[in-house]
Parts: structure tokens; C-alpha cells; sequence
């Protein structure tokens, strides 16, 4: 999945498509929101004190400004209530905004410019507006620049041909055309920012897989206790070296949990957990194998040592005062290294050991080999 990113640095993976169009809408949204309300004012402001009662463009105003209003209860609405899926609605609304603004632009040349044939400063304003501050994909930020020259050229021969005979649509198309590209590179890099922190979460995830950490007790995990073993295992059949492994389970776990809660048990699998790690030498290793069990690996470590650190360790686990729960005890398989075992055999042997310690009353130690 993670390759898949790299290769497409500049494409959307699918599985993030979906997200990617939610993200962006948000963006938007928020965008459309702040510019709506903004120019819900600007546009009253110019209908009340600027342009002449009873004027076309007082009336332009006026409409623009109620439209603005729409856009911002809108936006507002949907910035409350967050679509969970991008419809077809919310793809207009999305570029209405867009389409809005340059019909505004538009009109503004072709009313206010008159005789002087000149793109007004608004027109300026709104077509680079929409290149950074709104994330429009290259098909739909082309839509919007197209359709702006198209709306030009038609009103004008309606309302103001005039402005034909000038450099005024030539003048548009040449800022139109930069403002696209502005709006290119601005979408790029929102888009690889997007993929960037995908393949940040991508990475995060792996790392925490690949971890050697237990979550929960912050000693070595199963995957990390497999590599050890393995490690320990390869270094004895090489040079003949001793060592052995202690699985440990706690006594009636599940009584814990339904009578304390599962916090409480969790607290009590700290505790154990600090207090193997308190009790072992340093150069042996402790491991969660799974929910309530331990693994204890003791290299250079014969059968009978094993026996007696496992003994030592049941005494202390059944001696400390734990939160709450106060007494538990556990039980004890013991196996060790021979070379005509192979790993797994060796785990099945402290598992069986372990069988046997719960078959014979718990908290106790047993082992299966009877070489002791
Ligand atoms: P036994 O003496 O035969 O081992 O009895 P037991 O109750 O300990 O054994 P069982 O396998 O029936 O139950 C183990 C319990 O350990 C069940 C499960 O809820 C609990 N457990 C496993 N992992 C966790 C954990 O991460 N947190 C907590 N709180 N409980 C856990
Ligand atoms: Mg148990
Ligand atoms: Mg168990």
C-alpha cells in the first residue's frame, strides 16, 4: 500500500479518493464561508453608499448580495453538519462559489469599465481570488476560467460591444490563463501535502507493527520474544551454548477481570510485568506471549537454574500486594535448548509444562524433561 503511494506521488491512491474529496470539500467549505460573509458585506456596502438608487448596478449589488447570504448560511450549515459523502449537490455547490464570483467579475467589467474599456480591478482580484485561496482540480479551475471568457465575450456584444473593439478580452484571457496556472501549482501542492501525511500515517502505522514494544506492560512483545528465541536458538546450535525459557500464566485471571474490572486486571499485568523485569538478571528477557501469559528467555541457562528462577519468581508474584486484587498467584512450565529440538518443540514443551502445573492445582512449577 505504502509502495503504491511512493509510485503515484502526484495521484490519489483509491483507497484515500474518498477521503481526499471530503478533506478538500472541508477546505472549501470553510473558505466559501469566510469569502461569502465577507463579500455579503461588501456587496450591501455598495448597494447603500456607492452606486445610485434606482441604478442597474445597485440592483447588481442587491442580487449579489443575497446570494452571498444563501452561500453563507450554506457553507455554515455544512460546516456544522459535515457530509459524510461527497454528492453531486455538494460538487456544484463546491465550484458555485467559483462560478459565482467570476459572474460577478464579469458583470463588473462590462457595467462599471464604460467607455474606458479596461478589466477592473475586482475582475483582477476575483480570478486570481479563486486561484489560492480555493482548491479546485485543474479540470474544474478550467471550467470556471472558460466559462469566465465565454460570459465575457456574450455580455459584451449584449451590453457593451464597445469593449470588443478593445483589448479588454484579449487582457482577460491573458489573466485568466495565469490565474489557471496560479491555481495549478497552488491544487499540486495541496494534493501532495494530502498524500505526504498519508504516507507519514502509512509509515507511523508500519513502525508500531514492527515494533518490539507490548502496548499495554511495555515489555517485548510476541513478535520480539520470537525473534529473540530464534536468535538464542541459532547461537546454540552453533556453539553448543545452554538456554532455556519459563512460560508463566496467572491463576484465574478471568476472575480478576470480573470481579475488579478490566482496568484493574490491566493494572495488575503492569505490575507483574515490573516485577518480573525486577527479578530477572539483565541479560535475560521478559515478553507478554499473550493476554495473561509471560515469557521469560534465559540464555546460558541450564534446566535446573531455569527451575529455580521460576520457583523464585512464583514465590514473589505470590507474596506482592497488587492494586486492589491484593493475592495472585501463577503457574510455571519450564523447557530448555537441546539440539535435537527445534523451537517449536521447545515452546510446546514449556506449554505443556504449564498444562501440567494447572492440572496439578496451580501455582506451582513443572516441567516436562526429566532430565532434572
Ligand atoms: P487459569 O488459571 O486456568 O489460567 O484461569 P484464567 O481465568 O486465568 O484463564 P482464562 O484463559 O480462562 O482467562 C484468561 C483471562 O485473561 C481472560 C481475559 O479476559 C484475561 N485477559 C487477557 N488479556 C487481558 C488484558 O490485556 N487485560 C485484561 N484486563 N485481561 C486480560
Ligand atoms: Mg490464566
Ligand atoms: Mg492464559
Amino acid at each position: 500500500m505504502f509502495e503504491d503511494i511512493k509510485d503515484n506521488i502526484y495521484k490519489i491512491p483509491n483507497q484515500y479518493k474518498n477521503e481526499f474529496r471530503r478533506y478538500k470539500f472541508k477546505q472549501n467549505n470553510l473558505r466559501i464561508l469566510l469569502i461569502s460573509i465577507f463579500l455579503l458585506f461588501e456587496q450591501l456596502y455598495y448597494a447603500i453608499f456607492i452606486s445610485n438608487p434606482g441604478s442597474l448596478l445597485e440592483k447588481i449589488f442587491y442580487v449579489t448580495a443575497s446570494i452571498m447570504l444563501i452561500f453563507a448560511v450554506s457553507s455554515m450549515i455544512l460546516y456544522y453538519h459535515k457530509p459524510s459523502e461527497i454528492n453531486f449537490f455538494h460538487l456544484i455547490y463546491e465550484k458555485g462559489i467559483g462560478v459565482m464570483g467570476v459572474t460577478i467579475a464579469v458583470i463588473r467589467v462590462v457595467v462599471i469599465s464604460g467607455q474606458s474599456a479596461r478589466l477592473t480591478t475586482i475582475y483582477i482580484a476575483v480570478i486570481y481570488g479563486l486561484a489560492v485561496i480555493f482548491y479546485y482540480s485543474y479540470l474544474e479551475s478550467l471550467f470556471i476560467y472558460i466559462y469566465g471568457i465565454i460570459l465575457l465575450y456574450f455580455i459584451s456584444v449584449v451590453y457593451n460591444p464597445s469593449l470588443l473593439e478593445s483589448t479588454v478580452i484579449t487582457d482577460a484571457v491573458s489573466n485568466n490563463v495565469i490565474a489557471w496556472i496560479a491555481s495549478i501549482v497552488i491544487y499540486r501542492k495541496f494534493k501532495n501535502e494530502f498524500i505526504n501525511q498519508k504516507t507519514i500515517e502509512e509509515k507511523n502505522k508500519k513502525l508500531k507493527e514492527i515494533s518490539d514494544e507490548d502496548r499495554l506492560t511495555g515489555i517485548y512483545n510476541r513478535r520480539k520474544l520470537e525473534e529473540i528465541l530464534k536468535e538464542n536458538y541459532n547461537n546454540s546450535l552453533r556453539y553448543n551454548n545452554k538456554f532455556s525459557i519459563i512460560l508463566l500464566d496467572l491463576d484465574h485471571f478471568k476472575n480478576v477481570n470480573d470481579n475488579y474490572g478490566h482496568q484493574i486486571g490491566d493494572k495488575v499485568l503492569q505490575e507483574v510485568s515490573s516485577l518480573l523485569l525486577e527479578k530477572i538478571r539483565k541479560v535475560d528477557y521478559c515478553g507478554r506471549w499473550g493476554g495473561e501469559e509471560f515469557l521469560i528467555i534465559l540464555p546460558e541457562t541450564d534446566l535446573a537454574s531455569a527451575v529455580k528462577l521460576a520457583k523464585r519468581l512464583r514465590s514473589e508474584i505470590g507474596n506482592y500486594e497488587f492494586t486492589k486484587v491484593q493475592n495472585i498467584t501463577s503457574s510455571f512450565g519450564v523447557s530448555t535448548y537441546s539440539s535435537n529440538k527445534d523451537i517449536k518443540e521447545i515452546i510446546n514443551a514449556a506449554d505443556e509444562a504449564l498444562y501440567k502445573a494447572k492440572d496439578n492445582g496451580r501455582n506451582r512449577v513443572e516441567t516436562i524433561e526429566n532430565n532434572i
